[in-house]
Formats: structure tokens, C-alpha cells, sequence
């Protein structure tokens, strides 16, 4: 279910987010994420840059702040990450919910509360 938006986030940003997905953005904390309309599911993006298509990128340092990651460290991977390199899909049961987070690199933690997370495929 989740394996088509998966897809898309992986190979074609230039295109719509797939249906049933739907791309929401929370102004509160600034984090975009995906929501199925039909069965509900959350799939949260915590990369730092997210390619939106058509040039646009959405900017979010909230990866950095819950990982406690260097501005050193930040500044070395926005170099490379133009191209959006390929992320990592992990799931997790996040405050009393399954949700998947889309995240830069491999964590055994979930950024969000701290619970173990499993890594998807
Ligand atoms: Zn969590």
C-alpha cells in the first residue's frame, strides 16, 4: 500500500503525489508528510530538502534539531544533496500509531519518541 508512494518519493518527483496520497504540510512544525485518504496511513518526510518538483524544494531543519546533528554536518549535506540521494523508509508504532518515516539515513530510533523502528523492505 505504502509501496507506490515509495515509488514515486524514490523515482519521480516532477509528477503528482500519486493517488490515494495526498501531500500535507503542517505549519506548526514545519514537517511535510503523506497521508493516504483511504485507509489513513501517515508517511512523514523528515529529510531536510524535499525535491516538491519543478524546481521547488522544501527546507526543514527539524531532522537536524530531533538527531542533534551538526550545522557542520548540515552544511556537508546540503552539498551533496542536490540530487536527493536515496533515502531510507522506516516504520514505526509512533505514540500509539504505525506511521513511516521517510528520513536521510539509517536510525535505530524513531527521531520523533524514541521507540525502536524498523526498516522497510
Ligand atoms: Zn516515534
Amino acid at each position: 500500500m505504502v509501496y507506490s508512494l515509495w515509488v514515486y518519493l524514490l523515482s519521480c518527483p516532477e509528477q503528482p503525489v500519486p493517488f490515494p496520497w495526498e501531500r500535507c504540510y503542517d505549519l506548526g512544525t514545519d514537517v511535510l508528510f503523506y497521508k493516504n485518504a483511504v485507509y489513513g496511513t501517515i508517511v512523514i518526510d523528515l529529510r531536510p530538502r524535499i525535491n516538491l518538483g519543478g524546481g521547488l524544494f522544501h527546507d526543514n531543519s527539524m531532522w537536524y534539531d530531533l538527531t542533534g546533528r551538526s550545522s557542520h554536518y548540515q552544511a556537508l549535506f546540503r552539498d551533496y544533496q542536490h540530487d536527493q540521494d536515496s533515502p531510507f523508509l522506516l516504520y514505526t508504532n509512533c505514540c500509539g500509531s504505525l506511521v513511516y518515516l521517510v528520513v536521510p539515513e539509517l536510525v535505530q530510533h524513531c527521531p520523533l519518541c524514541g521507540c525502536f523502528v524498523s526498516f522497510f523492505g
